[in-house]
């Protein structure tokens, strides 16, 4: 058969490459016209993504590019307001207050904060723009190894490996450590990194209700019969606003001799009295044993990975994990940005700390207001709506008042819990969160989401 077939192939090559050519052709349209009509079926689910192009740093004011709604006009105008210049709570710097940013992941402002800005600069040009290479060919510079062992300082663990994302992070992790005599627990509502990481190794899958720990003791019950047993959870969830119920899960683990895995991108940096993150926070540091997270948000933005943990996980990880061996070594300027931030995060712990006001005060004047907030204590704090039109509504009502926040419906988060996800920044003013809350006050009325 594979005979007749190379046989045609032949034939068909020795008559001519115009018959090759107009197959290829023709494949190539026949792909086209069916990834037309899958971008045609999301659009019609309503659920196409569109990315807005900003004009200036990342930050708690942003402009933002194009005259459509909310646009920020720069320096004279945005809509049909003039806009003041005001200087930026936290850095001195001027700027606009065109459009006020609560949808990004730059929790302690460190993206644009001028030493982590300088620091990024310095290695630039100490270090060149990049390795060319991955970690164990040509592509590990002293600044790498700096950077892991602050970050293992931070983290008051043995080790750390960087990846050039969490994602990464977490697809190379699973595969490296478990194997077929192992198990893995994990939330129902990991994120999707965690989620394909385990679809990756080998090791037998159990899902447990989100923090759901009843559930979580029934699978680790069904899980003795393995080698090891990995407990996986996102420290903070994303979507919801809620942190996991780590102390009860660290209980649980020493009662059925499991190990923790958590997920900090939404913890590290700000939760906990040192910003150390989750276990910090419910004071389980000695009890979760790997750490993965990211550098791609609180800790100042840029991109980014790491796992941090026990010496011979983060060895074995350097031999083994694929994204790891496979992918170029992270660009010196933005080892530059992550090394300042933990810099600043080390030095004294009032960035960390600046955040939990801000967001209480969000919190407690939009509950007032009458909104349903989700969550409790986390900076993402998700307003819910239930229904997908009024929130996207509501959203572009939103930026049409100069505030900027993203709606968020299925397939994202279940049916019927459609939100406007709300992210505080340790660099919004109180007159910020007061606009905004003001702003989703009058929206919420007009759409008849407030009575
Ligand atoms: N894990 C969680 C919980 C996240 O929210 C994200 C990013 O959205 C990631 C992992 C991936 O992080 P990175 O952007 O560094 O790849």
């Amino acid at each position: 058969m594979w005979r007749a077939a190379a046989v045609r192939t032949l034939r068909g090559a020795g008559a001519g490459a115009p018959r090759a050519a107009s197959g290829a052709a023709a494949a190539a349209a026949q792909l086209r016209r069916r990834l037309e009509s899958e971008l045609e079926d999301i659009r019609g689910a309503g659920t196409w993504k569109s990315e807005r192009v900003i004009v200036s740093r990342q930050g708690p004011h942003l402009r933002l590019a194009g005259g459509g709604a909310g646009a920020c006009g720069g320096e004279e105008e945005e809509g049909s307001r003039s806009l003041p210049s005001v200087p930026c709570p936290c850095f001195s710097l001027s700027v606009h207050a065109g459009i006020i940013n609560f949808c990004a992941n730059n929790y302690l402002g460190l993206s644009s904060h001028p030493e982590v800005i300088r620091a990024a600069v310095e290695a630039l040009e100490k270090f060149g723009a990049g390795l060319s290479s991955v970690r164990f060919i040509c592509g590990t510079q002293s600044i790498h190894k700096d950077l892991e062992e602050k970050i293992a300082r931070f983290h008051q663990r043995e080790d750390a490996i960087l990846y050039a994302s969490c994602f990464d992070a977490n697809a190379g992790i699973f595969e490296a450590l478990l194997t077929p005599e192992d198990a893995v627990l994990s939330d129902e509502l990991n994120h999707a990194s965690i989620i394909d990481g385990i679809r990756l190794c080998k090791a037998n899958k159990y899902r447990y209700k989100h923090m759901d720990m009843q559930d979580l003791e029934a699978k680790l019950k069904e899980a003795q019969k393995h080698r090891l047993r990995l407990v996986a959870t996102d420290g903070a969830f994303s979507m919801d606003g809620d942190i996991a119920p780590l102390r009860e899960i660290c209980q649980l683990a020493q009662k059925y001799d499991a190990l923790v895995f958590i997920d900090e991108c939404h913890a590290t940096g700000f939760l906990g009295p040192n910003g150390r993150g989750t276990d910090e926070l419910l004071g389980v540091m000695d009890k979760v044993t790997i750490i993965n997270s990211t550098l791609g948000k609180a800790l100042g933005g840029a991109a980014g990975g790491y796992t941090t943990g026990p010496k011979p996980l983060i060895d074995l990880l350097r031999q083994r994990s694929r994204p790891y061996l496979f992918s170029n070594s992270l660009p010196p300027a933005v080892v530059g940005c992550a090394s300042k931030a933990l810099d600043l995060l080390m030095e004294s712990n009032a960035i960390a700390q600046s955040m939990a006001a801000k967001t209480q005060r969000f919190r407690s004047k939009m509950t007032a207001a009458g909104f349903t907030i989700s969550g409790k204590d986390h900076p993402i704090c998700p307003v819910m709506l239930g229904d997908a039109r009024l929130a996207s509504v509501m959203a572009e009502d939103m930026l049409n008042r100069g505030i900027y926040v993203i709606g968020f419906s299925y397939p994202v988060v279940p049916k019927g819990k459609a939100r406007i996800r709300v992210q505080i920044s340790a660099v919004h003013s109180d007159e910020d969160i007061d606009r905004c809350v003001e702003a989703f006050t009058e929206v919420g009325r007009k759409h008849g989401a407030l009575s």
